[in-house]
């Protein structure tokens, strides 16, 4: 193994997906990492993300335990990944249905709530950090084909080499547009007002809840929870229809400073609770949803691109699926490598060996990422056809009763579709 030439393995973003590809590889002497990061430094970001079961069991398989330890990782003591509750005009504040984990889950496993830093610093911490090179935009990449390699342009005019490129550069993915110009997501008329901060700011709140809850009404929703070390997320929303060239917020820019009084204007006739939480809010930050649709092969570049997280599949964080997805994607693509590669191969794998790893990974995610962007257009032109339409209270608590039971998202096993895809890739070989 000492004297095998690497596999040299670029990845295109150090968000959750980059991140946890490169952990998914880095026992393997024979393969060198290196992530390209846009951003110039790897700041506090974001507001609040979900981890349902899947990605979870994906952290415990990575290794990446810090991530689970319950002072980042908030979970519901009922087990309830989430409580949905209606509040409208009688501000009930009950609560009308509940989801629940199919399976048998552990605890360590149970759906969790992070601070998006927390996670990515838990990432961070099973990376060496000189494998990541800042302020690099991905511009461009082609096969050096007497060299037999690729050559990856960035923003800044610098180059790099590799055998094999990740794209892990989130929804408005450049290497995803650089192979599928057209495949760019759209705004889908939702916008979320996240806020982030310290639990003291609503701690005098009586009945604040305890668990994780969604707040439904006819127009709008409302989440709430906890979160490690101290913090509290609330995630507001409004809906307009995209389609209209005066829609309120079309073209808001993602993650812009948002207005809490407009937020307080909103809630206005939700139950006292609610009010209190959203008066309570300091700040917050406006993300307007964004989607797409999948991509018709994943193995690109000749079989030595693919794509992975958001960029793979920009379903616009519906259902809290983006990072569980992202960690089973970066998984499924490791696997694939190592399949072909593995730790004690004495030979550097070819090109063709690249490739069928590509289809494995394409195999094992594709069908069910693409299942997963059908059911978010489809919930989005239901929401969109809402619009308007003041619904009645018998609406609203039957859509809150009857809402897709997504536990196939949350609860997927990367492993066994894994597993299956390989046979199946066998047995295409064998007939
Ligand atoms: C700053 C930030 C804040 C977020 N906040 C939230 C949140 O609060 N709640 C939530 O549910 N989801 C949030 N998301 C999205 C969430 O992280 C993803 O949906 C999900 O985790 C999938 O992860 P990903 O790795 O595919 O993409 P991302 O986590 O989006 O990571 C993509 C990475 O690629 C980098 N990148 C982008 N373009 C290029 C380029 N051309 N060249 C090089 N690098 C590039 C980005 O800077 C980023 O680090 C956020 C994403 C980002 C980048």
């Amino acid at each position: 193994m000492a004297d095998t030439p690497k596999l040299r393995v670029a990845i295109i973003g150090a968000g959750i997906a980059g991140l946890a590809a490169a952990i998914a590889l880095k026992h393997h002497e024979g393969i060198d990492v290196q992530i390209y990061e846009r951003a110039t430094a790897l700041a506090e970001i974001g507001a609040s993300i979900a981890l349902g079961p899947n990605g979870m069991r994906t952290l415990d398989r990575l290794g990446v335990y810090n991530a689970l330890d319950d002072s980042v990782a908030f979970r519901n003591i009922s087990r309830h990944p989430m409580i949905y509750r209606q509040v409208m005009h009688y501000k009930t504040n009950e609560v009308v249905s509940t989801d629940s984990h199919q399976g048998d889950v552990e605890y360590r496993h149970l759906t969790a709530r992070f601070y998006r830093a927390h996670l990515q610093e838990a990432l961070l911490e099973h990376i060496d950090s000189s494998t990541i090179r800042l302020s690099k935009t991905f511009d461009s990449v082609v096969l050096d084909e007497e060299k037999d390699e690729l050559r990856i342009k960035f923003a800044d005019g610098t180059t790099a080499t590799a055998d094999l490129l990740l794209g892990a550069d989130g929804i408005n993915s450049a290497v995803r547009r650089f192979f599928a110009p057209t495949s760019a997501p759209t705004w889908t008329g939702w916008v979320a007002f996240r806020s982030v901060f310290p639990i003291s700011h609503v701690e005098h709140i009586s009945d604040l809840p305890d668990e994780a809850c969604h707040f439904w009404g006819p127009d709008r929703t409302l989440f709430v929870s906890k979160l490690g070390k101290g913090l509290f997320t609330v995630v507001a929303s409004h809906n307009s229809n995209p389609d209209l060239p005066d829609a309120e917020y079309k073209g808001a820019e993602w993650d812009s400073p948002g207005d809490v009084s407009v937020l307080r204007d909103y809630y206005r006739d939700w139950s006292p609770l609610v009010r209190s939480i959203v008066d309570a809010i300091p700040h917050t930050n406006v993300y307007p949803n964004r989607a797409g649709h999948g991509l018709d092969s994943w193995v690109l570049g000749g079989g030595r691109v693919t794509v992975a997280g958001d960029a793979a599949h920009a379903h616009g964080g519906a259902f809290a699926a983006g990072g569980s997805l992202a960690l089973d994607d970066a998984w499924a693509f490791a696997q694939s490598i190592l399949t072909v590669f593995p730790p004690d191969s004495s030979r550097k794998p070819s090109a063709a060996d690249l490739q069928k790893a590509l289809r494995l990974y394409e195999k094992t995610r594709k069908s069910h990422t693409d299942r997963v962007l059908e059911t978010v257009h489809k919930g989005n032109r239901k929401r969109t056809e809402r619009i308007g339409r003041r619904e009645t209270d018998e609406e609203l608590r039957a859509r809150m009763k009857n809402r897709e039971d997504v536990a196939w998202i949350h609860e997927h096993d990367v492993q066994f579709t894994f597993k299956n895809a390989l046979s199946s890739l066998f047995d295409e070989r064998r007939s």
